[in-house]
């Protein structure tokens, strides 16, 4: 692996972008300090240049090389990085001027987390800078969680795919902004659900749905009504009952279990689990990507989803699923 890393490092020091691994889903890296580099990131993925990067640091001390964090939410962020980095949580602050403003679409804002993937730690203690690295797919398609699908995404578009496996927890970092609040707890505004969960982000703060935006400029175009989307529509179909198979039409099922209601409701073509047999939301949240993208190369007409319990990691299963379901 130490090869890789250093290949990696040649790569980004040269100014290139590599898709690295990291806990959530395969990031697609530049150095973060690199305005030509963080350019050939939204290139290479056809991002729109409104869409910022996340930021990674490979450690918590370096948090103040890329965000100037004010001394209202000093403690909290504090709190919040001892308790989730390295981990899947981003949390969103003032900028510091010498990061380029491509990088953060002219905010005054960064994104920034901190990885807890011992390839892309390695990495970025190896560079010795912040990186910037969103998720490593074409903009508004199904984020890669394997080394596989980083290549069905950008093959032949970047120099190299460091390949670390699956992704451990498979969906999208938690994003959060803070706001403090005179004689409260802080409130905690959610741009995105994801591993780090609502309820484990209550002790240190009251959270709340951020506003969503639908213009050309959303605050996080990870909260599009339609992202993460396979080519293939794809129907969240709430109630089995509901379902009104089209005459001809091929249908796959994206089933949680792999059995129940929805799988005996119709002869599909396939039916692809989240969590075959168990019914795990850890397990559902590792696979979501991957099972979409199965059925979406199934050759099928039409996706029918079937939601999964809203609590926990849930919210974010539902998140990604709603979005891929949204009209286009
Ligand atoms: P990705 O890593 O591809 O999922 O994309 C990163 C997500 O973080 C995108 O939805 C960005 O819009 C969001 N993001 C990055 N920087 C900021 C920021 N300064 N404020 C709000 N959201 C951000
Ligand atoms: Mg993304």
């Amino acid at each position: 692996m130490n090869e890789a890393v250093e290949a990696a490092c040649a790569l980004l020091r040269a100014g290139e972008v590599v898709a690295l691994p990291t806990e959530t889903v395969y990031g697609l890296a530049a150095d973060a300090l690199n305005p030509e580099a963080a350019a050939k990131v939204f290139a290479a993925k056809e991002r729109p240049s409104f869409d910022p990067l996340i930021v990674h640091i490979a450690r918590r001390r370096e948090l103040s090389s890329v965000a100037c964090v004010p001394a209202e939410i000093s403690g909290t962020v504090e709190k919040l990085a001892a308790a989730f980095w390295p981990g899947p949580l981003t949390l969103i602050l003032p900028k510091q001027p010498e990061l380029p403003d491509i990088v953060t679409s002219g905010l005054p804002t960064v994104a920034v987390r901190c990885s807890a993937h011992p390839v892309f730690r390695a990495v970025g203690k190896e560079l010795g800078g912040p990186i910037a690295a969103p998720s490593a797919n074409r903009f508004g398609r199904i984020s890669p969680t394997s080394a596989a699908a980083v290549i069905k995404e950008l093959g032949g578009r970047i120099p190299l795919v460091v390949d670390g496996g699956a992704c451990p927890e498979g969906l999208e970092s938690t994003i959060v902004s803070i706001e403090t609040r005179e004689g409260k707890k802080p409130l905690f505004h959610l741009h995105r659900a994801g591993p780090v969960t609502k309820e484990m982000l209550q002790p240190f703060g009251k959270v709340v749905k951020a506003k969503e935006k639908t213009g050309d400029a959303p605050h996080a175009p990870g909260q599009l009504p339609s992202h993460y989307a396979p080519v293939t529509p794809l129907v969240l179909l709430e109630n089995p009952d509901d379902f009104k198979p089209e005459p001809g039409k091929r249908y796959g099922l994206l089933s949680y279990r792999g059995e129940g209601p929805y799988v005996e409701r119709h002869e599909w073509e396939v039916v692809e689990a989240l969590s075959p047999g168990s019914g795990k939301l850890a397990e559902a949240a590792i696979r979501l990507f991957h099972v979409m993208r199965v059925l979406d190369e199934s050759g099928v007409d039409c996706i029918v989803a079937e939601p999964v319990s809203e609590t926990g990691l849930g919210v974010a299963i539902m998140d990604r699923l709603r979005r891929a379901a949204a009209e286009r």
